[in-house]
């Protein structure tokens, strides 16, 4: 491999102007690894180059190419990352920072002789979640093939380890990415490493079998060619040997029945593309006629696709007294499996530079712009359920991975480990630095608890959540379980000690004290307290009731089911269409708008800014709107900022009231450090009269900020 063979395939994709940047790349790399040799004795710049090239074959844009030649510069020849970033620009320079940051994970985790599968799968979610950018994990799976496709001049014993974190960790990673080409290829190299004298067998019983098959299936191939040519239909067919690892697995499979090994003759597999999906199952009815199905091996993964996105029709039928397994596919399906994601990420010839780096710098944005793609949807939806939004990947010291609910604190992680540790947790280290017991736990933090002498309990204050010691229900049940063994006369005294400070602090009376314990269903004020002091009810819960029963909010009669009622919207050009109002932006009288004709429930109406409508792909289906008659009332979300005080709730109400706004719904959120943020559904007369409210709610004591959104 060298720059101009890079450069050639790059080009078949990438417009000229972006080849520099690839160029510049090389050259950059080429100095700083100078001298350096790989320990087959080849120069180390082929690494970073055919790690760029298997990119390129995926057809990754520029920024990745180029980050694929430097991934290896940060580390080997100690250039810092403002270097990278001051010649290359922030996009290079934070993928090469990422890929670096993954390899340094994966390298504490491979020296740790055996994990469970539970550690592997903890492994490849913090991957995906440690990238942040896709592109990130693409480089580094590149970067591994490389490595794989070279391990021979490693030691057995590291060729073993680095084998198996492949097969535990890389090839399921590409094979949730959807990538699976560069999956089967890793799955093969790891299996060669790990089972060498399996892969040798099922090799030779290949290549035993070789002539024989190439023979069937040309036949096959002609025959099923002639039948769909017949039919009028425009088929790629091809014919193809499965990878040894898929026949190995199969292998396994079929010992588990009690079969022999000479049992399994669909080690061949035909595939046929198209161009549309009717047009594949028009294909299939034309291979069923042809040959017999063996009806129990049929799979629709178009109806049903797979997990990671997979699409195709599989099905395996007789052809001479031999089963061979059918792949029908769209060519866009194929691109998808055999590319996966990075199908999505070709770069876009017209696509502006900013606005393609923006949408893709990072996953979460990504979400939303292929949120129309079926089955890549569903995959980074779980992705983002597993890993994005609620948990936290964390190290002990030993090098375990630990798995917690996002915003964990030492605290939490402590109770985690054992509630030994939390009970005597006095301090913590994150990364080797103490760190206040509130700290944020974030991605690969490493955790090390600090301990006091045994017998030594939690403290009250965690079970403060304005404090924010302690954020999972595990540690707080283990803390209220503690305390609630001590002496019901501490509980009491603490309880009634906490409650009277907490609404001092407040200005707030307390009132007939039996009434209010009965409101908690409490028949007993000391049991009252006691549950206070041993942490089951908070102070702030029973405050918040005391400061609600103050400001009761006036709420008005639910709005009319939104968007059913025929709404005051005109579709210009056409009869009576029924129309209804997007939920994602809720456009209101005086906002500029367009209808967007949906398949099944008539047209929908957003604002012309929303962003659904800017990143719509069928233009055909916006049509023009206006609105017509204006004496309805239109729902709309508001999200009031504020500092916390008795009487916030009561006041933005009166307000709202008196502008003859209606409140459909309401309510609000405190963010423990004394701001709260209030959130109201209202129904309005349009822009003018909301635009009147928000300032006069702006004006409000203690607000510092009012927002239109959406739900
Ligand atoms: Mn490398």
């Amino acid at each position: 491999m060298d720059l101009s063979h890079l450069l050639e395939l790059t080009r078949a994709y990438l417009s000229s102007d972006k080849l520099a940047v690839i160029r510049q790349a090389y050259e950059f790399a080429l100095k700083a690894h100078e001298g350096q040799l790989r320990r087959s004795g080849e120069p180390y710049l082929q690494h970073p180059l055919e790690t760029a090239a298997i990119l390129a074959e995926l057809k990754l844009d520029a920024a990745s190419i180029a980050a694929a030649l430097l991934h290896d510069v940060p580390e080997d020849c100690n250039v810092p990352i403002e270097e990278i970033e001051a010649k290359f620009g922030p996009e290079v320079a934070k993928l090469v920072d990422g890929v670096t940051k993954l390899s340094q994970i994966s390298g504490q985790v491979a020296e740790k002789p055996s994990r469970d599968d539970l550690q592997a799968e903890s492994l490849r979610k913090m991957l995906v979640a440690m990238a942040e950018d896709l592109r990130v994990v693409f480089i580094k799976l590149a970067d591994r093939l490389h490595n794989m496709r070279t391990l021979e001049a490693l030691p057995l014993a590291r060729r073993r380890a680095v084998a198996r974190e492949t097969m535990e960790v890389y090839a399921p990673l590409a094979h949730r990415l959807g990538i699976g080409r560069i999956q089967s290829e890793l799955e093969d190299l790891a299996f060669y490493n790990l089972e060498p004298l399996k892969y040798r067998h099922i090799k030779h019983l290949l290549t035993r079998r070789e002539a024989e098959q190439e023979l069937l299936v040309k036949e096959a191939v002609d025959m099923l060619e002639k039948e769909l040519e017949k039919a009028g239909l425009k088929a790629k067919v091809s014919g193809r040997s499965k990878s040894i690892y898929s026949i190995h697995r199969k292998m396994e499979r079929y010992a588990q029945l009690g079969r022999n090994l000479d049992d399994i003759h669909d080690i061949i597999a035909i595939r046929v593309l198209v161009d549309r999906v009717e047009e594949c199952y028009h294909a299939l009815g034309i291979v069923h006629s042809l040959w017999h199905p063996i009806a129990a091996e049929f799979n629709d993964y178009i109806a049903t696709p797979k997990e990671n996105g997979y699409r195709s029709l599989h099905t395996t039928v007789m052809c001479f007294n031999v089963p061979i397994e059918v792949q029908i596919r769209t060519h866009e399906m194929h691109e998808s499996a055999e590319y996966g994601l990075s199908a999505h990420w070709v770069y876009k010839e017209g696509a502006k530079q900013d606005e393609f780096g923006q949408r893709i710098a990072r996953l979460r944005q990504l979400l939303e712009w292929h949120k129309e793609i079926t089955g890549t949807a569903q995959f980074l939806e779980l992705v983002k359920a597993d890993v994005f939004q609620d948990q936290v990947f964390v190290y002990t010291p030993k090098g375990e991975i630990k798995n917690l609910p996002a915003g964990s604190t030492p605290v939490d992680f402590a109770y985690h480990i054992h509630s030994g540790i939390g009970h005597r947790c006095i301090g913590a280290k994150v990364n080797g630095k103490l760190v206040p017991l509130t700290t944020y736990l974030r991605n690969g933090d490493t955790v090390e608890i600090l301990v006091g002498k045994p017998g030594k309990g939690p403290s009250r204050d965690w079970l403060n959540p304005n404090l924010g010691y302690v954020n999972t229900s595990r540690a707080r049940d283990r803390i209220r379980q503690w305390f609630r063994k001590e002496s019901r006369a501490q509980n009491i005294e603490k309880g009634r000690e906490i409650l009277e400070k907490e609404m001092k602090r407040l200005g707030i009376t307390l009132g007939n004290r039996e009434e209010l314990a009965r409101s908690f269903k409490y028949e007993d004020v000391d049991d009252f307290y006691a549950a206070i002091g041993y942490g089951d009810l908070s102070a702030s819960q029973v405050t918040l009731k005391l400061a609600a029963q103050e400001e009761q909010p006036k709420v008005k009669g639910p709005l009319p089911a939104a968007g059913t009622a025929p709404l005051g919207v005109k579709v210009l050009g056409s009869g009576d269409l029924l129309t209804r109002l997007a939920k994602c932006c809720s456009p209101l009288p005086g906002d500029e708008i367009i209808g967007y004709i949906t398949r099944t429930t008539g047209v929908t109406v957003h604002r012309k800014d929303c962003p659904n409508v800017l990143h719509e792909k069928e233009k055909e289906r916006l049509v023009e709107v206006e609105w017509g008659r204006t004496d309805q009332l239109y729902p709309v979300w508001i999200r009031v900022d504020a500092w916390d005080r008795v009487g916030l709730v009561r006041d933005i109400t009166t307000v709202v009231s008196n502008e003859g706004v209606n409140i459909a719904s309401m309510k609000s959120l405190g963010h423990g450090d004394n701001s709260a943020s209030v959130f109201l559904t209202l129904e309005t007369k349009g822009v003018a009269q909301l635009s009147r409210l928000l300032a006069k709610i702006e004006a409000i004591g203690g607000v510092t900020n009012v927002v239109r959104g959406s739900e």
